[in-house]
């Protein structure tokens, strides 16, 4: 038997490797399997030149569970390793890999141990005592048996294995008892190895019968070998690729609308498929999804420092031998390989929807609603993508019918352009809300976009900076007349004072709301409009709704909703009410501005005739049309709704 002390200078390592990679240790069956694999393939390789000759027979790698021993072992039928190999290849060369990491990442080892293995080392992240037992595939090698117990000290010997390739039995830490469960394996096979190239057998496949779970006698493979991204894409169908969404996302019911094959060999290697989701609202749901490989072994699903983040919502996998694995995540943004990756898919996906946009607008139409959020947040996280997407980013009017904007622009130009050259466009949040206000619109001759979603107030503000003389406004944010200006505005009739009087009278029925904030306004609308009706203004309106999605805007999340009351003067049953006001003359003692004033004096005053109009007896018709156009806004509610029925009661009696 050989004795020796492994590679490490540092006297015992494994304390400190245990004590830091705690929240990652799961990796260390990853790390083993993908040995295997390596192993395997290897063979595969030499067998297909000639250097290994006959049948390779079982090729299976398989996980083996001991409970009364306490033992997980990986096992494969791979190339196996000569005394001499194990000796340079774990004593020296794996032992020195892991000081070496160690002193590299001590202190940021946290953030990166997911993502860069420490290979065969990482074992006795949660075994006591860890052996190898392997058999080369070259003629007349011996079986050797190592062994090490955690420090740096191991023993060597021959010994008796009928099978080529290696065992790894790994004696299991009481404190990591889980990794001697079935379902903690399962789950670990399940999270890192399912697309491995190589079968995986853990245990026997079960089957229900009669109400109970039965063992077969066949082995239960838990991967798939050839996952769909690693074929071309000529070989698969629709059906395929939905397929292999599903088995990606088991517990996934929707279908994707579309997907992506990545396959780039130069100037780095990427293969891949991504799928669009549907994405109605909610962003954070779909986040975090896509599932990033290294040659078929799952790294991470955190690929924010990989792709934009607009990118994140997409689902599907990514595999890459040249994502650098090894660094920490703020470090991998600026990494070549990593921006080149990213420049590469933004432009796959972009090109990817032009492309369905071009060959069948209908359909792209259909998916609109869908991949509308998503693409609006492409547009306004990247300036790149905006520039490609402009050519398939779609409006949408309430006949339901698609433009893109430039589509749009000219169906409405001619009518809908200002007296100072605007082009206006018109839009709702809620067809049923603006009802009223729509159809103004439309009498008009105009069209109203329909802007209901969570990213919808940003795209717009978005296209109005890009381009000049463009303005969106909420169908209801003005009367129709001021929205789209053709002439300058009509002028009443009535006096300041009289306009003072209605306002007053007006203001004395407002509801009281501290949620709520109302100014009062006289104003010659059209003669059909109603006698007093809500706005509210376009900048506060979107500004309030921006600031529900963005950090340090609360200061307009805080503040109350604001709307204008119009009193329409043009309207017959206004004119009727100011015809009935009385006015009387008042004297009223004010600051006199042009008087001298003296240090520590009062300032002068004066006296001054004002006239005052007042509405008396009709405070009731007028309560009830402010009544009616809150009504018509939805904002009549509590108390002053049960107010405004029981007076309309009385009224018709
Ligand atoms: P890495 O896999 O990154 O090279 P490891 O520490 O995991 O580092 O393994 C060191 C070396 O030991 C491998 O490169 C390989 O040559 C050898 N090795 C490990 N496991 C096996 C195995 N199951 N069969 C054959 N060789 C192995």
């Amino acid at each position: 038997m050989a004795k020796g002390n492994i590679g490490v200078t540092a006297n015992n390592i494994f304390p400190v490797i245990k004590k830091f990679l705690y929240s990652d240790h799961e990796i260390f069956l990853r790390e083993l399997i993908s040995n295997a694999v390596d192993a395997t393939q290897k063979l595969k390789t030499l067998a297909s030149v000639g250097e290994v000759k006959g049948d390779l027979g079982d090729t299976r790698v398989r996980v083996i569970l001991n409970k009364n021993k306490n033992t997980l072992t990986v096992q494969d039928h791979g190339i196996g390793m000569t005394a001499e190999e194990v000796d340079k290849y774990i004593n020296q060369i794996a032992f020195s890999g892991a000081e070496e990491f160690l002193g590299k990442y001590k202190d940021k080892a946290e953030a990166i141990i997911g993502h860069f293995g420490l290979g065969f080392y990482s074992a006795f992240m949660v075994a006591d005592k860890v052996e190898i037992f392997s058999l080369s595939y070259k003629d007349d090698a011996k079986a050797v048996h190592w062994s090490c117990s955690g420090d740096p000290e191991y023993t060597m010997e021959e010994t008796i294995k009928a099978e080529r390739g290696t065992d790894i039995v790994l004696h299991i830490n009481s404190e990591f008892s889980q990794y001697l469960e079935d379902a903690t394996i399962q789950g670990l096979l399940t999270k890192y190895c399912k697309f491995l190239p190589v079968e995986i057998a853990f245990g026997k496949k079960k089957e229900w019968k009669d109400g109970k779970e039965v063992e077969l006698d066949e082995e239960n493979i838990i991967n798939d070998v050839q996952p769909a991204w690693t074929r071309k894409p000529a070989d698969l169908t629709e059906d395929d690729y939905k397929r292999f969404y599903h088995q990606l996302y088991p517990s996934q019911f929707d279908e994707p609308l579309f997907h992506i094959h990545l396959n780039v060999d130069y100037p780095f290697h990427l293969t891949g498929i991504l799928y669009f989701p549907r994405i109605k609202r909610n962003l954070d749901v779909h986040r975090n999804k896509i599932q990033l490989y290294c040659n078929q072994v799952f790294v991470t699903d955190e690929v924010e420092n990989i792709v934009p983040e607009y990118l994140t919502l997409l689902h599907g996998v990514i595999d890459s031998p040249d994502i650098p694995l090894n660094v920490s995540r703020s470090y991998l943004q600026s990494d070549n390989n990593v921006k080149k990756i990213s420049s590469h898919i933004t432009k796959k996906v972009a090109d990817k929807l032009a492309e369905l946009y071009k060959n069948d607008k209908e359909d792209f139409c259909k998916k609109w609603d869908d991949i509308k959020l998503f693409i609006q947040f492409g547009m306004l996280s990247d300036e790149k993508f905006y520039e490609r997407a402009i050519g398939f980013a779609l409006l949408k009017n309430l006949e339901g019918q698609y433009f893109t904007l430039e589509e749009y622009k000219n169906k409405v130009k001619d009518a809908q352009t200002d007296k100072d050259g605007n082009l206006v466009l018109l839009y709702a949040q809620n067809a049923d809300a603006s009802y009223a206000y729509i159809e103004r619109a439309k009498q008009k001759g105009y069209d109203v976009l329909l802007m209901d979603g969570e990213l919808d107030v940003h795209a717009m503000s978005q296209f109005e900076q890009k381009n000049e003389k463009l303005r969106f406004v909420r169908v209801d944010s003005d009367t129709i007349e001021n929205l789209i200006r053709k002439e300058d505005a009509a002028k009443d009739t009535y006096s300041d004072e009289q306009k003072e009087g209605l306002r007053k009278a007006l203001e004395a029925c407002l509801p009281e709301n501290e949620r709520l904030r109302f100014y009062v306004n006289c104003e010659a609308a059209a003669e059909d409009a109603l006698p007093v009706f809500l706005t509210q203004n376009e900048f506060m309106r979107r500004m309030k709704e921006m600031s529900a999605h963005q950090q340090g805007m609360s200061f307009y999340g805080d503040m109350p909703d604001q709307y204008n009351i119009v009193i329409n003067t043009a309207h017959p049953l206004v004119k009727d009410l100011a015809a009935k006001m009385t006015s009387e003359e008042v004297e009223e003692v004010v600051e006199n501005k042009d008087g001298d004033k003296k240090e520590g004096e009062e300032a002068p005053k004066q006296t001054v005739k004002k006239t005052v109009w007042t509405l008396s007896g009709e405070d009731e018709r007028l309560h009830q049309l402010l009544d009616i156009a809150l009504l018509a806004s939805g904002q009549l509610k509590g108390e002053a709704l049960a107010k405004f029925v029981n007076r309309s009661v009385s009224m018709l009696g």
